[in-house]
């Protein structure tokens, strides 16, 4: 008999807090998805590929369990077009996620409390 590993052929070792804000950018772009594209459960292609680029700006970001949360970080990784993209879905889903997603809101919340540097008071 031989074991089936199921696991990923590249075992990476992500910290929880990249982990939980992937999570939670996911369920952002979902909401938003769902409510703006008309998909159902699955996204549509413009969002994931909104959502891998974030995923793809978490791996690569500095700070990592460190982070703050990404709407408050100093260094702006995004492209602008991503960027402008991203906004729209945490304006949108934001305060919606504490409907869907309260642990994960909590803890986003929680986590932008880390380090809030220096923030622009901004409202459009
Ligand atoms: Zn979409």
């Amino acid at each position: 008999m031989r074991a089936i590993a199921m696991e990923s052929p590249k075992m990476t070792t992500e910290h929880p807090r990249i982990k939980r804000e992937k999570k939670t950018i996911e369920a952002m772009v979902h909401i938003y998805c769902n409510n703006h594209h008309e998909s159902q459960g699955e996204l549509c292609q413009e969002c994931n590929e909104l959502l891998e680029y974030a995923k793809m700006r978490l791996d690569k970001c500095p700070f990592q369990e460190k982070k703050t949360t990404c709407g408050k970080c100093l260094v702006h990784c995004y492209q602008p077009q991503m960027r402008e993209k991203v906004k729209g879905v945490m304006r949108y889903s934001g305060p919606r996620m504490l409907l869907h997603h309260p642990v994960l809101a909590m803890h986003h919340a929680v986590d932008g409390f880390k380090k809030p540097k220096k923030i622009s008071k901004k409202k459009d």
